[in-house]
């Protein structure tokens, strides 16, 4: 069983904490540049408006890059290797997750190809994580 470390939410990631726990990825959009960008914060990363919304995405998106750690990591109760990765979502922003439901092979990890969001518990709270989409 993984677990790993629990992030702990704060004023302004908590609305993506409940959306994982809705089994929902919600990411921010601009409503003055029509931008999305990721990780959470106050104003758009491109136009600086602070006008700016939480939206539920679709979870797809493509391998952008990845690492295979070998190493365990505090607090030590992960299975290792893990694959950490860089999901390029469909909507725009990048995000760090891990690749599961594959062995942590390169010749398993093909670079663009698609994945979808999937739900890992961890303590008292829901990380989303990626697989490869079905019939890829
Ligand atoms: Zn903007």
């Amino acid at each position: 069983m993984a677990t790993g470390l629990v992030p702990s939410p704060t004023p302004e990631t908590a609305p993506f904490w409940e959306g994982t726990k809705a089994h929902e990825l919600r990411i921010q959009q601009c409503n003055s540049c029509g931008k999305f960008y990721f990780y959470p914060r106050s104003h758009c990363r491109y136009c600086n408006s602070t006008d700016v919304e939480w939206k539920t995405v679709s979870g797809k998106g493509t391998l952008a890059s990845y690492v295979i750690n070998n190493r365990p990591t505090p607090p030590f109760d992960k299975e290792t290797p893990i694959i950490v990765a860089l999901i390029q979502l469909d909507e725009g922003p990048r995000m760090m997750s891990n690749i599961v439901g594959v062995e942590a092979k390169p010749e398993n990890l093909e670079l663009d190809a698609p994945v979808t969001v999937d739900w890992e518990d961890r303590g008292d709270q829901v990380i989303p994580v990626f697989r490869f989409a079905e019939g890829a």
